[in-house]
């Protein structure tokens, strides 16, 4: 028996990814006019799957398409990425559903180009939370809000690109943004927290993504939310990135800085992986089932 061939979800169907193509004058492809979500899915005790916090997810999409005039529809979406998760047979998976301008002429108005929304599912390896990453303080600023809104805009993700690629050629993993002024912002692809004499503190930031599993942990831990400056990051006891692909990332080395074992972080990544497989019953409303 031969596995059945990944499916994609595109404009109201699923159908083989291999069969799929954009075309050369996509419009998304030029100038980045498309939004996404980054969404998981995890395996639940009871032998099925479940999506960790999908409403969330699709109401900041929401935003984002509303933004870029691109028509969007959170029940249709919803059913996109149930079925293509069935499709696919995945439970622990990675969801991306992408809206964007495709085909048209070359000018920047988006009237014109054809509307697409795509849902694609990858299985995801169940990881024990144990890699500790090394950042590196970024020579390039987060985009500021009142340039460009924290959403999940395709072309926002030059800047993470780019902070990524400076960060990595000077041996780091990742890259952490600071404003002019000193504050923390945040990674590349997930938000910041930092321990201090036990006291749990999420990174607040104006330009800063307003990501979901930041929010899942500020009610987990009960931390505070506030602005802090990267010197209180560099003098804090215990530092950890998260985001939904990242989840709770402990941190060992800020630049030059390096940090012990982070006991605190380890804990609440194990709540975390608890809560996203609905072993706590409080937070199965999080959880939507496959
Ligand atoms: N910041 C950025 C720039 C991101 O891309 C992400 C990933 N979506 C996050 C933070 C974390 O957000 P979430 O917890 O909603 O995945």
């Amino acid at each position: 028996a031969h596995a059945p061939k990944p499916k994609t979800w595109f404009d109201g169907e699923l159908i083989e990814s291999d069969a799929l193509q954009a075309g050369l004058t996509t419009h998304a492809m030029h100038y980045g006019s498309g939004v996404f979500e980054g969404i998981r899915a995890y395996a639940t005790a009871d032998g099925g799957a479940a999506v960790f916090r999908l409403p969330e997810h699709l109401e900041r999409m929401r935003k984002g398409a509303n933004l870029l005039g691109l028509a969007f529809d959170p029940a249709q979406v919803t059913e996109a990425v149930l079925a293509t998760l069935r499709a696919n047979g995945h439970r622990d998976a990675y969801i991306r559903p992408l809206a964007w301008f495709g085909e048209g002429s070359f000018g920047l108005d988006v009237e014109g180009h054809v509307p697409h929304m795509m849902v694609a599912t990858t299985a995801t390896q169940v990881h024990l939370n144990g890699t500790r990453a090394r950042l590196g303080v970024s020579c390039w600023r987060r985009n500021p809000a009142d340039s460009l809104p924290p959403l999940k805009l395709c072309g926002a993700y030059v800047n993470s690109i780019l902070a990524k690629r400076e960060a990595k050629s000077r041996g780091f993993d990742e890259a952490m943004f600071t404003d002019r002024a000193g504050n923390v912002v945040e990674c590349t692809g997930a938000n910041l927290f930092m321990v201090k004499d036990g006291n749990i503190v999420a990174i607040e930031h104006p330009d800063a993504l307003p990501g979901i599993t930041r929010d899942s942990l500020l009610a987990l831990t009960g931390a505070t939310s506030r602005m802090a400056t990267l010197e209180e990051l560099l003098d804090a006891d215990e530092v950890f990135a998260c985001g939904t692909a990242a989840e709770v990332a402990p941190i060992s080395q800020v630049e030059e800085r390096e940090y012990g074992t982070n006991p605190v972080t380890r804990a609440i990544a194990a709540h975390y992986q608890r809560v996203v497989r609905g072993e706590d019953a409080s937070y199965r409303h999080w959880l939507t089932a496959v």
